[in-house]
């Protein structure tokens, strides 16, 4: 299409996060001199992104944006769509808009940095941001209050689904709004954007209550302790847990920070039901039959220092596993982590633990919608124009072609990649405009110090406090360290004129590792997390905090 066909300013659809990987959304919505953005999310390290906390989106183009940028509309509170507020609110703390629980969340996220904005609830109705209205709708998803977005902008109405799947038994009673999104789609939708995760599954994705029944059947041949492990914001799941734990006699303790956190925040919000004195400390659920004891904790992606990671390991200080006790990790296994769960579940056989995981073992559902309930969105909201949003680019292409399947033309659908402009006007017509700067910044805050550290970008943090790499090599079986450590530095001591603090820090990884116990040495992702904290350790002595990248090998 041309420009100036009479159609007016042209509402431009942005994404910088989210189209081409999995994690990262972030959508911009730009409207003449007023923009929002769709969700602020990040993306967790794989193995490819050694020693980097965390990944956020690239937003040079929303600071571009300067006092045009209005807002932020959530969808719901999975770190992958509000982690990266933090970093975006720090910059300019614009109003953010959610559900209640997605808000609670939030609130609470900020506070650990330090950071604050306003907080607004949507309350069930249209708000208003500059040009755009924006109205909830309901959907469900792995963790409560979820919503989609119908946004009314000056040339049609967006519906974005959010992260959904169609669950038509929702254990909160709370349906997906397909009646919403029928009326939505009779009136008229100019663009539809769609959750492509689990778009290469054929038919309907489970409701979360199949996963009810089969952990009920594992509760009623568990002799021992049971111990569950799920992300820490499945509340629904928590709360299945829970409720067998009731049934079956059990006391339940949650091991783990962020699950006391986030079930603290449910409970206070009404989503998450715990009948007093169900729960105990994990301190105190050591004295009690081991019969009666359900456990629920942190851990699901086996990730180093965890709750479960220490458990499996034999090195948590209040909980053991013995031979007959239940362990079920009900949750999915994201891309890259494969092979430290892998090694988690070979440790928990050898504590004698049953374990329940993975494909063989119904104990977790998706959240996301299979191809029967995408063709249904797709047919209820009968949109003109279609973008497949989250997911890897082969899932953007299958999601198209299963828009193919359902009538919506080849030219309506618009293959986008994270920084790609599409350009929509009053006339109905699109086209693409020119690209703006998106990529990953990554993000080594964890714990390197205060909280304004946390929210340094990793380039400023390389060019003030300089990088450490540890690169050493262990013996598969045995943990015994074959190669280095070698420590190289950048911008932290010369090494010419200060050799011996190199050498230093090398002792210093070198007892660290000495003291952990046998089986945690022969796991590179445990024997990472400690020479990273050793080398923090040391250089903070010396009021430094360079960024620390540890390699560890197998041998
Ligand atoms: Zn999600």
């Amino acid at each position: 299409m041309k420009v100036g066909n009479g159609a007016g300013t042209p509402l431009r659809v942005i994404p910088l996060g989210g189209l081409g990987e999995i994690g990262l959304n972030l959508l911009v919505l730009e409207y003449q001199d007023a923009a929002i953005a769709v969700d602020c999310g990040v993306m967790f390290p794989d193995e490819r992104m050694l020693g980097i906390d965390v990944a956020i989106p690239d937003i040079t183009y929303v600071r571009s944006l300067g006092d045009r940028f209005q807002a932020i509309v959530l969808t719901h509170a999975h770190e992958d769509h509000i982690g990266a507020l933090p970093y975006v609110l720090g910059e300019r703390p614009v109003p953010v808009y959610g559900t209640r629980l997605t808000l609670g969340f939030v609130r609470e996220r900020l506070r650990e940095r330090g950071i604050s904005a306003p907080l607004l609830s949507y309350d069930g109705t249209a708000c208003r941001i500059g040009p755009f209205a924006v109205e909830p709708i309901a959907m469900t998803h792995s963790i409560p209050d979820s919503v989609g977005l119908a946004i009314r902008t000056p040339v049609g109405t967006i519906v974005h689904t959010g992260d959904f799947k169609l669950d038509q038994t929702p254990l909160d009673g709370r349906l997906p709004d397909l009646v919403r999104l029928g009326e939505l789609g009779a009136e008229g939708v100019l663009l539809l954007l769609s959750d492509s995760t689990n778009v290469e599954h054929s038919g309907v994705t489970p409701s979360e209550r199949s996963v009810g029944a089969e952990l009920e059947t594992i509760f009623r041949q568990a002799t021992g302790r049971i111990l569950v492990t799920t992300f820490s914001s499945h509340i629904h799941r928590m709360q299945q847990v829970i409720d067998l734990a009731v049934r079956f006699g059990r006391r339940v303790a949650l091991v783990g920070r962020s699950l006391g956190v986030h079930a603290g925040i449910a409970r206070d919000l009404g989503h998450l039901a715990i009948p007093d004195g169900t729960l105990v400390e994990a301190a105190s659920a050591r004295d009690l039959p081991r019969h009666r004891v359900v456990l629920i904790t942190a851990g699901s992606q086996a990730e180093a220092a965890s709750a479960l990671v220490r458990i499996a390991m034999d090195a948590h200080k209040q909980v053991t596993l013995e031979p007959g006790d239940t362990v079920i990790l009900s949750s999915r296994i994201i891309p890259g982590n494969e092979r430290a769960i892998s090694s988690l579940v070979n440790h928990l056989y050898r504590r004698g633990a049953v374990v329940h995981y993975g494909r063989g073992s119904p104990v977790h559902v998706s959240g996301h919608a299979s191809q029967e309930e995408l063709k249904l969105v797709m047919n209820l909201v009968r949109p003109r124009h279609f973008v497949p949003v989250h997911g890897e680019y082969r899932h953007l292409v299958r999601h198209v072609r299963l828009a193919a399947e359902v009538g919506i033309p080849t030219e309506a659908c618009h293959l986008l990649e994270d920084g790609d402009v599409l350009e929509l006007d009053a006339s109905g017509s699109a086209r693409r405009g020119e690209r703006v700067t998106a990529g990953r910044v990554f993000v080594d805050g964890k714990g390197i110090g205060d909280v304004e550290d946390e929210v340094l970008r990793d380039r400023r943090h390389l060019s003030e406090d300089g990088l450490v790499l540890a690169v050493l090599a262990i013996a598969q079986q045995s943990g015994e360290i074959v190669a280095g450590p070698d420590l190289v530095s950048r911008g932290v001591v010369t090494e010419e004129a200060n050799p011996e603090v190199l050498e230093r820090a090398r002792e210093a990884v070198l007892d660290a590792l000495a003291g952990i116990n046998p089986e945690s040495r022969t796991d590179p992702a445990e024997v990472k997390e400690e020479v990273r904290k050793a080398l923090r350790r040391y250089f903070k002595r010396f009021d430094r905090r360079p960024v620390i990248l540890p390699f560890v090998m197998e041998m």
